[in-house]
């Protein structure tokens, strides 16, 4: 039975969007991996296209669509065994802060352009010396009456090179409770005194352009802040189960796809005259991942579902975004493991994949503050 069911529109919606990533995407991977960003030109197809902000209501340029537009997002772009696209950061994590906190004329003025791909956004929490725990963050804001002063560093910001606009986590250093301290801004490229730094090279998401940003003096409108003064912490806190069921889909996905390209090898490569999915050992390996790659599957599914309906499922997607984000790792490991010494070129896609996969058991909430998470909801 399928837990997660779409209707017609979403079917075409899918196919439009597998058609869209065999031209727009796949010819380009290999550059992109190499420049270490993708184009902003593919940003803007998209946008034309409607696959970014597929939430949005079109009153902004949206499609008015449900959480499952996103997911086939997701999926269709792991299709392509590259996560250095990061439209479902863009769609579904940072734009959501803007559509459910912004004020009339933040939308106005953003969520078009966010639409369309004219504005790439990013979310910049983490600093050098503040990861997990965001309330030890050190940027500051300060408001001096007239405008907002910001100062600080982040680092590890997604988007951080190709960002038009950066939603910018910071503390009022008059506020001794550190929760109650942080607040959430909209700061534009060009802002005098915000500056990016270099493009950082990482292990995984080659293509993905994660950069330091620094802020020096930087001086915005008091009307970009996004919601109410302090309440930031709790912004952040609110938006994770959709980012961590973001990760989730990712990591089946990309599992999905190893598995599928593994299995395709091992029928197609014959040793000592027969196929090595002949062999029993092989078969065993075979069939563990894809059970484990279906568990994967019907757990996020039911979340999808669960979440499009708009039920509190904290526990479970901290649960899934640590267990479906190792599940993507180890099939990678094991895949990796039975196609040998082809496994090993950098032309071989299970290189990529197995880099790609690595590193989602970091950003998000890593896997161990998922867990942290669940056993303080689970009242442990
Ligand atoms: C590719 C990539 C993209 C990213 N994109 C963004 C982005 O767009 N915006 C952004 O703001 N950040 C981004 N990050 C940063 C990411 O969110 C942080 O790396 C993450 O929050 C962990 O912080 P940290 O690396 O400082 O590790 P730390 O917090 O220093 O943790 C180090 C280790 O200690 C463990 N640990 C820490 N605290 C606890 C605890 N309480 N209980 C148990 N274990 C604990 C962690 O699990 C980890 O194993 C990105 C990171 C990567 C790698």
């Amino acid at each position: 039975m399928e837990i997660l069911r779409y209707t017609d529109a979403h079917k075409d919606f899918r196919a439009r969007l597998r058609d869209f990533m065999d031209r727009e995407v796949v010819p380009h991977i290999g550059q992109w991996e190499t420049d270490h960003q993708v184009s902003r030109d593919v940003w803007r197809k998209m946008g034309r296209e409607g696959f970014l902000c597929t939430a949005l209501p079109d009153t902004y340029g949206g499609l008015g669509g449900d959480f499952r537009y996103a997911v086939i997002v997701i999926e269709e772009i792991s299709r392509t065994n590259h996560g250095g696209l990061a439209a479902p950061l863009h769609s579904d994590i940072v734009v959501p802060y803007i559509s459910s906190y912004g004020d009339e004329a933040q939308k106005d003025k953003y969520l078009p352009g966010c639409a369309s791909g004219d504005i790439v956004t990013a979310v910049a929490m983490t600093e050098p010396g503040a990861g997990s725990d965001l309330s030890s963050m050190t940027t500051t804001a300060e408001d001096d009456g007239r405008q907002v002063v910001l100062n600080g560093a982040k680092t590890f910001i997604s988007n951080g090179v190709l960002c038009d606009l950066v939603i910018v986590a910071a503390k009022d250093p008059a506020e001794p409770n550190p929760h109650q301290a942080i607040s959430l801004y909209l700061v534009e490229d060009g802002t005098p005194g915000f500056k990016k730094g270099n493009q950082l090279d990482k292990m995984g998401l080659h293509s993905q352009d994660t950069a330091e940003l620094f802020f020096t003096d930087c001086r915005i409108p008091q009307e970009n802040r996004l919601g109410d003064k302090g309440m930031g912490f709790l912004m952040l806190m609110d938006k994770l189960q959709q980012e961590r069921l973001v990760c989730a889909v990712m990591g089946v996905a990309a599992a999905e796809f190893m598995l599928d390209w593994t299995m395709t090898y091992c029928k197609a490569t014959t040793h000592g005259g027969r196929p090595l999915s002949r062999s029993q050992a092989v078969q065993f390996e075979l069939v563990e991942m894809t059970t484990e790659v279906k568990l994967g599957r019907t757990f996020v599914d039911k979340l999808v579902v669960d979440h499009v309906e708009g039920c509190n499922i904290i526990i479970d997607t901290s649960m899934a975004k640590y267990w479906c984000t190792e599940l993507g790792s180890r099939v990678a490991g094991r895949c990796l493991d039975l196609v040998g010494e082809s496994g090993s070129p950098e032309t071989c896609p299970l290189v990529r994949a197995l880099r790609d996969a690595r590193v989602m058991s970091i950003f998000a909430g890593t896997n161990e503050i998922m867990k942290g998470i669940a056993a303080k909801f689970m009242g442990l």
